[in-house]
């Protein structure tokens, strides 16, 4: 058994696991005015960098998503249950 292999999802398979080119193929699609600012982005990815809940350095284990696509989003929130309480991303 591989590295990778050891460290997914008992659930999953290596299909969830995306490269960067996928990921900015998915990010090109967004609309400009959906996008939140580049500081407050980079604020959220460095929140889910050190978070507990990220797998394969690119899903979060709450929802599913791609960190990168979710926290573009303006619109979006964290979905850690803890959130509400104790912010991961900043406001
Ligand atoms: S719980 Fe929040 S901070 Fe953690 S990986 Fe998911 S979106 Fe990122």
């Amino acid at each position: 058994m591989s590295a990778n292999r050891a460290e997914a999802c008992k659930g999953c398979t290596s299909s969830v696991q995306v490269t960067d080119a996928q990921i900015e193929r998915l990010l090109s699609r967004i609309k400009p005015e959906d996008r939140i600012d580049d500081d407050r982005y980079k604020m959220r990815l460095e929140a889910c960098a050190s978070c507990e809940s990220l797998a394969y350095g690119t899903t979060c284990m709450h929802c599913g998503c791609l960190v990168r696509l979710r926290a573009s989003l303006k619109a979006e929130r964290c979905p850690h249950p803890l959130s509400q309480v104790r912010p991961k991303w900043p406001a």
